[in-house]
């Protein structure tokens, strides 16, 4: 892709100097050309890849030889009536990611010689799907991974799903009321290995009040908020601006005060959550060795610590640019873990401390890879619609003496050319500017108007593709790529499916799964099918840098075009909501089988119209009386025929209990 650079001033080489326009990806296209745009092996961690025949596929276990393809299993969905959008869970793909967790943990312990061992726990909240739990508490039974919970109904959820394995650790943090503390006495009663996780001082009370009443010793964590400040999207809310943990004076109370209630021995764990998606590795380095320094101040204070819980924010590559950037990172698995043992082993060996038991509660960087969202292309619209030849006939056509602005608007566009395409530009745009003051006063018709504005964005298009190459592009010229990019309308919600894009400006990776063997030739933002202007997104990872459009290819009329986002797994489910009453996606799990072949092995629907409007408090079968009643109204009174009134009634119904998106 990387093409000559031209100045606008300087001599242009190549087509320019004929007036025609350069390609944007040259004349042939091939799909490693494809991985490069939309930078698959950067962000994918090797888990997404290319056909030879153009498609996107999921490799699982970063084993080649056996990949899924993506647009298959959208096709074969289809085929089972499963519809777009659809969100897919790659359930080897997440076991794959797990068993990389503890291997790097296990390596960084064997390579540094450290004494303790590791143990990781799940944030439920990160992904709290019932399919993925099971699937976490399954692999977990195996290699060790236990639960982190932030509230009652998480606590109440990882009791329910881990009986036959009480010896794996849940690990309570979040606010917590008497209810709370009282499940976890519950839970210890039964034999879990429970970890209430102190993060204010009123809880330390209800916490020994409660062991008392309930005559449980729990096993008792603090948590404390770090000096070291985080990188990133959610800095702000870390340091000593952290909404929760006990700051150094707070610390040292409580462990004053277990002391006191006799139930220092209870107090096993320190914890901190330095924040989510940190980008830079020195940050960690950092905080994990103030952590460690808390740590093993407190063990010579007495406190019987044996875990040290280094919390979540294990940031991923959304952008694939290995940076410090916020949705980016500049470190991968084993450096973070290997960072995490060295610094907590130094710090113990300086003070002489037995090694405790590294604990993570990394949640982006376990399940984010594992799912894709996958969706249709409604509809394209595209300011430039019209070719040159329709302009010329439509020129032709016109046989009148034209009004001077048209004229004006002719000659910029006719003379478009890379010695003059400032000139060009400013000249297009002086005439449109005139031809919507002589409109408004009544001395143009709509007619001249609207030839105006198509030789508007002819010309305007004609500019683009002469300067796409140049640098440095002047700044009137800047925009210009998005301005005529097309708008593609999308069959999803971005508030349901994708809040972080809306919420935060979140970017993830963004890219059509099929066609990648020919070149993507259109520039879009993306619109979904809410009434809301912020359900769009407009900043995609290209091979550049992150770019405000995204390249498409031509739409054919009769074949769906879709696209996926990827690495969706984390956050973006749960904390999506109804606006315009689009409900969840459809969710499907698909895995591969002994021969390689993919099968679907979970399928949840997702939310029907019924559904939706259940969740607040309508009575869908109330709702279907009352249009029962307004169709006997119009039966009546002659508006209506009864058959009519018969297929109205069974089309609401269908209304009722169909997809909310569409069909
Ligand atoms: N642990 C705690 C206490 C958290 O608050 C969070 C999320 O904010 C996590 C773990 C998971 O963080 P991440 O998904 O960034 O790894």
């Amino acid at each position: 892709m990387a093409a000559e650079k031209k100045t606008v001033a300087g001599k242009a080489s190549t087509a320019s100097d004929t007036g025609s326009v350069p390609d944007i990806g040259g004349a042939t296209w091939s799909v490693p050309q494809s991985a490069d745009l939309y930078r698959v092996e950067d962000w994918g961690e090797g888990y997404f890849s290319i056909t030879d025949g153009g498609h996107l596929s999921v490799v699982p276990r970063r084993d080649d030889s056996l990949t899924i393809d993506l647009h298959e299993v959208i096709v074969g969905l289809a085929e089972r009536g499963i519809n777009t959008p659809v969100t897919i869970g790659f359930p080897d793909l997440l076991e794959h990611r797990m068993r990389e967790f503890t291997d790097s943990f296990r390596n960084a312990i064997e390579e540094t010689g450290y004494r303790g061992a590791y143990a990781g726990v799940y944030p439920i909240k990160v992904n709290q799907h019932r399919h993925l739990i099971r699937q976490v508490e399954r692999l977990g039974r195996e290699i060790g991974f236990g639960f982190e919970v932030g509230s009652k109904p998480e606590l109440l959820a990882a009791m329910g799903v881990t009986g036959d394995t009480p010896d794996r650790l849940i690990i309570c943090n979040g606010f917590k009321e008497e209810r709370y503390v009282q499940h976890i006495m519950l839970a210890t009663k039964l034999g879990r290995r429970v970890v209430a996780v102190i993060e204010s001082a009123h809880e330390l009370d209800l916490l020994i009040e409660q062991a008392h009443v309930s005559g449980v010793r729990p096993m008792i964590g603090i948590r404390i908020k770090l000096q070291t400040p985080s990188v990133g999207r959610w800095s702000a809310t870390t340091g000593i601006k952290a909404k929760f943990g006990l700051d150094i004076p707070g610390a040292l109370d409580a462990v004053k005060r277990l002391g006191e209630a006799e139930m220092l021995d209870c107090l096993q764990l320190l914890h901190c959550h330095m924040g989510s998606q940190i980008s830079d590795i020195s940050i960690i380095n950092k905080g994990v060795g103030e952590l460690a320094r808390v740590f093993v101040e407190l063990c010579r204070l007495g406190a019987p610590l044996r875990f040290i819980d280094v919390g979540g924010g294990l940031g991923v590559d959304y952008e694939g640019s290995q940076s410090t950037s916020d949705f980016s990172v500049n470190y991968g698995l084993g450096e973070y873990a290997t960072t995490v043992v060295y610094r907590i082993m130094s710090v113990c060996d300086e003070h002489g401390i037995p090694h405790p038991t590294i604990v993570t509660e990394a949640g982006r960087a376990l399940v984010c890879h594992h799912s894709v969202l996958v969706f249709d292309v409604l509809a394209v619209n595209r300011p430039d619609r019209w070719t040159d030849d329709e302009i010329q006939s439509a020129l032709n056509t016109a046989q009148r003496t034209l009004p001077r602005v048209l004229e004006d608007a002719i000659e910029a566009w006719r003379t478009v050319a890379p010695n003059r395409v400032l000139e060009a530009f400013h000249d297009a745009e002086q005439a449109r500017d005139e031809a919507a003051t002589l409109f408004n006063v009544g001395n143009l018709s709509l007619a001249d108007r609207a030839l105006i504005d198509q030789i508007y964005w002819s010309t305007c298009r004609k500019v683009l593709e002469i300067t796409r190459d140049v640098d440095p592009l002047p700044e009137e010229l800047q925009d210009l790529e998005v301005t005529l990019s097309d708008t593609c309308f999308c069959n999803l919600s971005i508030f349901q499916s994708l809040p972080d894009a809306w919420a935060v400006d979140q970017v993830f990776p963004i890219m059509p799964i099929q066609r990648l063997d020919e070149e993507p030739t259109r520039r879009a933002t993306l619109v979904d099918i809410t009434c809301d202007s912020d359900g769009r997104i407009d900043r995609f990872v290209d091979n550049i840098d992150v770019s405000p459009v995204l390249a498409i290819h031509e739409q054919q009329p009769t074949v769906r075009y879709y696209l996926a986002i990827l690495m969706v797994g984390a956050y973006q489910e749960t904390l999506g909501d109804l606006h315009n009453l689009f409900g969840d996606a459809n969710l499907v799990h698909v895995q591969l089988d002994d021969e390689g072949n993919w099968f679907i092995s979970d399928e949840v629907d997702g939310d029907t119209v019924s559904e939706v409007l259940s969740y607040l408090e309508y009575d869908p079968r109330e709702l279907y009386r009352n249009i029962r009643k307004d169709c006997e109204r119009s039966v009546r009174a002659g508006n209506m025929t009864a058959a009519e009134s018969r297929e109205l009634l069974a089309a609401y119904d269908r209304g009722l209990n169909g997809y909310t998106y569409l069909e």
